[in-house]
């Protein structure tokens, strides 16, 4: 029995496609919103949002949260 179940990558064959799940807006899980492959060069991507599939969007990497500084 083989321990990866994920299916491939289709476009470097190398990786596998790893199911992400998120939070929707009213708190609810979204599961297997997106799925991902596995291999860093490639980064291939699929992913469902508000009914739509978006195919291989470029991941950011600078998508950390700004936090406002306070005012003091
Ligand atoms: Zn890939």
């Amino acid at each position: 029995m083989e321990n990866s179940s994920f299916p491939k990558c289709q476009k470097c064959k190398i990786g596998d496609l790893v199911p992400l799940s998120d939070f929707g807006g009213q708190g609810a899980d979204v599961h297997y919103k997106a799925w991902v492959c596995t291999n860093p060069e490639c980064s291939f991507n699929i992913k469902i949002r508000n009914g739509d599939i978006y195919v291989n969007e470029p991941i950011s990497t600078r998508t950390l949260p700004v936090i406002p500084r306070p005012r003091v």
